[in-house]
């Protein structure tokens, strides 16, 4: 594969300590999905977010629809697509082999991702035969085969597989120094949490800028099932609040944008890189909730140049 032309991008945003905000998708499994996901990133589109990001599937077409739409947001949109990828079932082969898609269709970023085994992700994780066995060897493939920019995850609460916390920042240190450029976390829901991890990381010597994710918290029954399947601990205050909203949607949604809000600017106001939102391929939630902080900002700049 031939070397890619050197750019502007991510990297040298963050290098110059300019706040990144961006949006997650996942690759929809129906037309009606898909309806709704393009509904999503138009809206988002007007924003005019630092990048999108989409998920990469379990398997076989979900995985297909993923480098599908990553590569539809590059050819019919103004925004920046961050395409995920796992080494789940993958030899290195295939793998080099989804890059070079990405590669040729002018995608240059790309968050490296060693992902969870399939059927049970609390299981056992075992990495394909002629595969990775970790995310740090898919940052340096992926570094080897172009001038991409490179996100790889980080834990707010430690990886739920880590055993001490001192293993868990050696092994991010060790994915930074393979060469990315960025971290986004995994979900969680106490800001303090995230702000503990930075400091962790500084401690290990890596300034690697740490993105948090944000996962607007507007439905209990769905935000527990999220909250379990990645370890996220869900804070009791908000949990009764939502709980009390179960039959009443609306309330559910203002709660939900309201505690984003709080974390979102909270975290901004700790000197966080950026913020990346979940959407669920939904923009309702994240957009008022970047619109909050927008108004925020404002107010604020414009407090300071009075
Ligand atoms: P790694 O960095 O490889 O770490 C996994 C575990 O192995 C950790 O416990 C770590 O401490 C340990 N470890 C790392 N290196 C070593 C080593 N050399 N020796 C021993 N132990 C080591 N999953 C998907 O399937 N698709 C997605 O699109 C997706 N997107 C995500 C986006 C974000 C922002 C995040 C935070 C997670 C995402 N995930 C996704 C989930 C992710 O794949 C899982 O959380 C997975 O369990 C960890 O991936 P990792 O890249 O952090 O792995």
């Amino acid at each position: 594969m031939p070397p890619l032309p050197s750019h502007p991008g991510l990297r040298e945003i963050l290098a110059r300590g300019e706040r990144s905000f961006s949006f997650e998708f996942f690759p929809p499994k129906t037309d009606a999905g898909e309806r709704a996901l393009w509904s999503a990133i138009r809206r988002i589109e007007a924003f005019d977010p630092t990048f999108v990001s989409v998920t990469y599937g379990a398997g076989g077409s979900s995985r297909d629809r993923t480098v599908q739409v990553t590569k539809r947001i590059a050819a019919e949109t103004t925004l920046r697509p961050v395409a995920h990828l796992t080494a789940v079932g993958h030899s290195v082969a295939e793998l080099r082999h989804v890059i070079g898609q990405y590669a040729d269709a002018g995608i240059r970023d790309v968050l490296a991702l060693r992902g969870d085994p399939p059927g049970d992700p609390k299981g056992e994780w075992r990495a394909h035969p002629h595969g990775l066995a970790h995310a740090c060897e898919l940052v340096s493939l992926i570094r080897q085969l172009g001038d991409f920019t490179v996100g790889v995850a980080a834990f707010p609460e430690r990886h739920p597989r880590s055993r001490s916390w001192d293993g868990d920042i050696r092994h991010f240190v060790a994915k930074c120094r393979a060469g990315a450029d960025y971290a986004i976390t995994q979900m969680f829901f106490r800001v303090d949490d995230y702000l503990r991890l930075r400091d962790r990381v500084a401690a290990a010597g890596c300034d690697t800028p740490i993105i948090p994710e944000i996962m607007p918290a507007t439905d209990v029954r769905q935000i527990r099932r999220f909250a379990e399947l990645s370890d996220a601990s869900f804070p009791d205050e908000l949990a009764r609040r939502l709980e009390a909203a179960r039959d009443n949607p609306a309330d559910g949604h203002r709660i939900g944008v309201e505690y984003a809000t709080a974390m979102s600017e909270r975290l901004l106001a700790e000197g966080a890189p950026g913020l990346h939102y979940i959407t669920l391929n939904k923009s309702t939630a994240t957009v008022e909730i970047h619109r909050n902080i927008q108004t925020t900002r404002s107010a604020r700049v414009l407090a300071a140049a009075r």
